[in-house]
């Protein structure tokens, strides 16, 4: 018998407790807790996923899907039309799915993702109808032909997002979401229209064809050169691959009792025992980490929507306790209705690392030997950092206060894009990033600045998570800021700072000073002391 490529989600795993090791690097990471959630009958949109095995015979196969594998794809899409009642393209019920990349160890941000797949003229009045909301249905739409544009075809994200700026502008509202059916209808149209001028055909009206086209694009993506730099830094090894997971869409998108965020199960800034994170309503998981709009803290959630907000806490608490480590979970809630989306080991400060491992052994969760094998000792050279000199930041008013979005002390010159960033610090210079927000491309120049600040986002942003894995100090989400790119400047606090001004960040307090702020070395703490005396033994 040839080799199983394909799992669906309910086959992945048996209810907390299979091999969890093998499925991981079969499935991925996403694919493996998919299937470990849907197993232990918590509320998962579901899907099947595509194997790793399937991405390596991809590649052998000179970057082509080969007719078995196609094949075994349309008889598991069949197979989720039945689970979900739904059909792919149906212009009264359809389907729509995500086509979500998923590698043995999260990869956050660095490959592609598409969602509300399967979408076309027709299955979108099928969407409204359905849902007698015509705006969510173009809603959905106007982000899949976007997405399958940027993601599929390489066609420049940034023209699209200039025409809902014009299109904000002309109807004279702040938000995408005070965007009406009609307006929404309209980008549709304009957005098929940059696609086919650029692809020199129509935007693509076979959701099959979309299927398999999302599919191929997040193997290639295993490819592109932030994953590289990514696995690089990380020491992911290329052979892996990706799987490919594909699910059923759950719509946060859908009005004022949907919605969608991220969080953790501890603090993974300081590793504080807290239920941390955020959530914006009425929209889909991009949105969030681009910081269209700014996220609520998931403590809100509580008192917007009780009992999803315990139905959370309830699957955070279980899962933290089956994966016996900190969760970084993604939810969407839909009309109401929980729907979780991921579950991994969180990334974490070493700070965090280091209270979060002294706790689980208090807790009786781990071993003291598993807490010293959770340490990532790259990562504890970050502790022995300087902090600002306590005298200096008493005498001193920040200039601006954001999130503290990644610990440490950071003082640099101010760079605008991640290219001087890079070549600054090539000639010896330290120098301090500052962006509306990062997107993956700015990668090297975030790991080459001392520090980051962003204008947008929140403690989940792009900039915060890669900070944060990187041990790299960032401040996020500092609104006060007045940002003026093409001039390489801004002002805030009615002082305008140029490139090449010297510039300090608090990543433990979100505070932002003027000029270079003296530095004292760091003094280690007392779960440092516990996790060394462990290892000693
Ligand atoms: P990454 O690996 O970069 O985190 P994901 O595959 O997790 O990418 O997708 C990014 C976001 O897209 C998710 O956080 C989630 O909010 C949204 N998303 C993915 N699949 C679905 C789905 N089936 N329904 C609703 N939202 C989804
Ligand atoms: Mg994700």
């Amino acid at each position: 018998m040839s080799k199983k490529y394909l799992y669906y989600f309910s086959e992945g795993n048996d209810a907390f407790g299979g091999d969890k090791v093998t499925m991981k690097n079969t499935l991925g990471g996403k694919g493996a807790g998919l299937a470990e959630m849907t197993a232990a009958g918590m509320p998962v949109p579901q899907g099947f996923t595509i194997t790793t095995d399937a991405c390596t015979q991809y590649y052998a196969d000179g970057r082509q899907i080969n007719d078995e594998i196609t094949a075994d794809i349309f008889e598991h899409l069949k197979g989720l039309e039945k689970i979900t009642g739904k059909k792919f393209g149906d212009n009264t019920n359809p389907l729509l799915v995500s086509v979500r990349s998923g590698a043995r160890q999260s990869m956050p941000g660095m490959m592609d993702t598409i969602l509300n797949l399967g979408l076309n003229d027709e299955a979108v009045e099928g969407l409204a109808k359905k849902t007698g909301n015509a705006r969510f249905a173009y809603d959905c739409y106007r982000r899949f032909v976007q997405m399958f544009a940027d993601v599929v075809m390489m066609v420049p994200k940034s023209l699209f997002e200039v025409e809902i700026d014009k299109m904000k502008e002309a109807k004279g509202v702040k938000n995408d979401v005070d965007l009406t059916a009609d307006d929404l209808k309209e980008l549709v149209g304009t957005f098929k229209k940059i696609y086919e001028e650029n692809e020199g055909r129509p935007f693509p009206q076979d959701p099959r064809d979309q299927l398999i086209e999302a599919v191929k694009a997040v193997f290639r993506s295993w490819d592109n050169p932030r994953a590289n730099v990514y696995r690089k830094m990380n020491e992911i090894p290329y052979e892996w691959g990706t799987a490919v997971n594909v699910q059923q869409m759950a719509f946060g998108n859908s009005g004022d009792r949907s919605g969608t965020g991220v969080a953790f199960t501890r603090d993974p800034a300081t590793g504080a025992k807290k239920l941390m994170g955020e959530y914006l309503i009425n929209a889909q998981g991009e949105d969030v980490v681009a910081g269209v709009r700014t996220p609520s803290p998931i403590s809100h959630l509580k008192d917007q929507m009780p009992e999803v907000y315990d139905q959370f806490v309830e699957i955070a608490t279980r899962l933290e306790n089956y994966f016996r480590d900190m969760q970084d979970m993604e939810f969407t809630i839909e009309d109401g209705h929980l729907y979780m989306l991921q579950t991994r080991n969180g990334k974490r400060t070493a700070q965090a690392a280091l209270q979060i491992a002294c706790d689980l052994v208090d807790e009786g969760m781990i071993s003291e030997q598993q807490a010293v094998a959770m340490i990532d000792p790259r990562n504890l050279d970050t502790l022995l950092h300087p902090q600002f000199d306590p005298k200096a930041l008493k005498a001193t008013e920040p200039v601006g206060k954001a999130l503290p979005a990644s610990p440490g002390a950071a003082c640099g010159k101010i760079v605008f894009n991640a290219e001087d960033a890079k070549e600054w610090a090539a000639r010896g210079e330290k120098v301090v990033l500052v962006r509306l927000e990062t997107s993956p491309e700015d990668i090297e120049g975030m790991k080459a600045a001392q520090g980051i600040l962003t204008v947008r986002g929140g403690m989940t942003s792009h900039a915060a998570v890669v900070a944060r894995g990187m041990g790299k100090c960032c401040v996020s989400g500092c609104g006060a800021i007045n940002m003026d790119e093409a001039n390489k400047q801004f002002t805030l606090a009615g002082k305008t700072y140029h490139e090449g001004d010297w510039l300090s960040l608090d990543g433990s307090t979100g505070n932002i000073y003027d000029g270079a702020m003296p530095t004292v070395d760091a003094n280690v703490g007392g779960d440092f002391g516990r996790i060394m005396a462990w290892a000693d033994k």
